[in-house]
């Protein structure tokens, strides 16, 4: 509930609502960048990383298997083979055959059989252990069951791989002719290379992830790939994507398989990016949004408060206006400006008589409790005198009532003119009535005031041909002075003053009454 006020209540709570939609829509946009554009070229890059990883797989095999079928054309087409394998001479054995050129040419094996299928040399090496295999059964069974021999046939060739008792291996198989091809041919060649560690590791320096080859048990994906137009098949999980590809055997059959297993690490990477990014933007909107609060504070809410405890304190009869000056130039500062002489013009309103300018009532009645307290711990004496002017209903009747007010403003000027003292107030008591409040003024102080008064007023010279006692404007005046202490108040000094007055009026008028006890 308070969340809500503060949410509802508070410029901040408004900032920082709109910054927590922003951040929402920002981060949500972004998600969904992810989602409709990343993740589908993440996807697509990593297949195609995948399928450049199975090609160069196939390729390097192919390199291989092609490479083995050159190097039986170069054997077996040449004078000296042709020699061997109707003489069977020591001689080619020797500076051919032993296992260091065979190494060198990377072979594993190779066996020269004669034109009626007669082992003439074969030999099968280790280079891991460096020493001949035993093969027997290889070199007979094998190779004659799969009906590699020299059959009659001279343009007979095969090369490729093949998965034997000895393992997986690439194999060529050809008959042997002169160099210059010249016939007939004369037996048969058969050289071979192990799918050993040598060529793993090879392999792994071309394919980025791992990969695999299987002679046996994958018929499922062979017969996946069979069905399918692609050359390929490919299965994927949350990280790995795994490709499969089908390659011929030496006779041309599709048995092996080759699987290529590639880490989905862009996708993975991809997320991380986004997840970094997407705090990031998360982390550059709290501080945007903290700056922008304290920015905020600075520039508007504490400008505000001070406005605000401006108004709340704002008193109209303040005797020192308080101002509200912040001396700034933007929209705050014509504001500050505006409520200063707004709040001085209502103030002057409040306390002012609008036609001769002198203070009211109202300021009286606000004021003067103050002033007695403090004029009672003081112990001075205040006098006050109480002025009415006289015939002023005949002197409406004879030149009007704006002739009338003029006159007020007239008698108003002469007495704001007539005392000197920033404490002295004087009153526009009622309509052409009078207050003098000359607070620390003994009676004889407000007895010359009252003839400066009335000198000044004679001066002054306002006609008032139907006043029955001279053709002048008068006044009648009453004084009366006390010592302020708790038990008296103004009211009762003013009821003197107007008894003191009422006895001028008696007594003819335009005079001044001391009022005596
Ligand atoms: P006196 O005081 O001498 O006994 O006679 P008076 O005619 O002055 O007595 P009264 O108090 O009866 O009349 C006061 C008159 O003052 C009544 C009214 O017409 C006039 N008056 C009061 N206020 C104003 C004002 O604001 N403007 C004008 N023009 N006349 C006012
Ligand atoms: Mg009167
Ligand atoms: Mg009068």
């Amino acid at each position: 509930m308070r969340v809500k006020n503060f949410l509802r209540e508070t410029l901040y709570g408004k900032i920082l609502l709109t910054m927590i939609l922003t951040a929402t829509v920002t981060i949500l946009s972004i998600i969904g960048l992810q989602e409709a554009v990343l993740k589908k070229s993440y996807i697509e890059l990593e297949e195609e990383l995948s399928l450049k990883n199975l090609n160069r797989l196939t390729q390097a095999i192919e390199r291989d298997a092609s490479y083995i079928g050159r190097l039986l054309l170069d054997w077996s087409i040449w004078d000296d083979t042709y020699d061997f394998v109707l003489t069977g001479n020591r001689e080619y054995i020797e500076s051919n055959l032993s296992i260091d050129s065979l190494y060198n040419i990377s072979l594993n094996f190779m066996f020269f059989y004669n034109r009626g299928g007669d082992l003439i040399w074969g030999e099968f090496y280790d280079f891991d252990k460096w020493e001949k295999v035993p093969c027997g059964g290889f070199s007979t069974t094998f190779i004659q069951q799969r009906d590699l021999l020299f059959n009659g046939d001279e343009d007979y060739s095969r090369s490729g791989l093949i998965d034997t008792a000895m393992g997986l291996l690439f194999m060529a198989a050809g008959p042997v002719f002169k160099s210059d091809r010249s016939g007939p041919a004369e037996g048969t060649l058969i050289i071979g290379k192990l799918i050993d560690e040598r060529f793993i590791e090879k392999m792994k320096e071309v394919v980025q992830g791992e990969f695999s080859l299987y002679s046996e048990n994958r018929e499922d994906i062979l017969w996946e790939l069979n069905r399918s137009e692609q050359s390929y098949l490919m299965e994927k999980d949350e990280n790995r994507i795994l490709l499969y590809k089908a390659i011929e055997d030496l006779e041309g059959r599709k048995t092996l398989v080759v699987e290529s297993r590639t880490e989905r690490n862009i996708w993975q990477y991809g997320q991380r990016v986004t997840s970094i990014f997407i705090t990031f933007i998360l982390l550059l909107i709290i501080l945007f949004t903290v700056i922008i609060l304290i920015l905020i504070r600075v520039i508007y809410i504490n400008p505000l408060h001070k406005i605000t405890l401006f108004l709340q304190s704002w008193k109209k009869e303040s005797g020192s206006p308080v101002s509200l000056d912040m001396n700034r130039v933007d929209e705050i500062g014509t504001l500050s400006r505006g409520i200063n002489s707004f709040s001085n013009e209502l103030r002057e309103l409040a306390t002012t008589d609008s036609l001769t300018g002198l203070n009211n009532r109202h300021l009286m009645d606000t004021l003067m409790p103050g002033i007695w307290n403090i004029m009672s711990r003081d112990r001075s004496e205040i006098t006050i005198i109480l002025m009415d002017i006289d015939y002023f209903k005949k002197y409406n009747d004879t030149y009007g009532h704006q002739a009338g007010d003029r006159c007020l403003k007239e008698v108003g000027a002469i007495l704001k003119s007539s005392i000197r003292r920033s404490s002295d107030m004087v009153i526009r008591y009622g309509g052409e009535e009078f207050l003098l409040i000359l607070p620390a003024t003994p009676i004889s102080g407000g007895l010359m005031i009252a003839n400066k008064i009335q000198e000044r007023l004679e001066k002054k010279s306002l006609e008032h041909k139907s006043s029955e006692i001279y053709r002048r404007v008068t006044m009648s005046l009453g004084i009366s002075s006390g010592f302020p202490n708790s038990d008296n108040n103004l009211d009762q000094l003013i009821e003197q003053a107007d008894s003191a007055l009422y006895e001028s009026k008696e007594a003819g008028r335009n005079r001044i009454t001391l009022y005596r006890e």
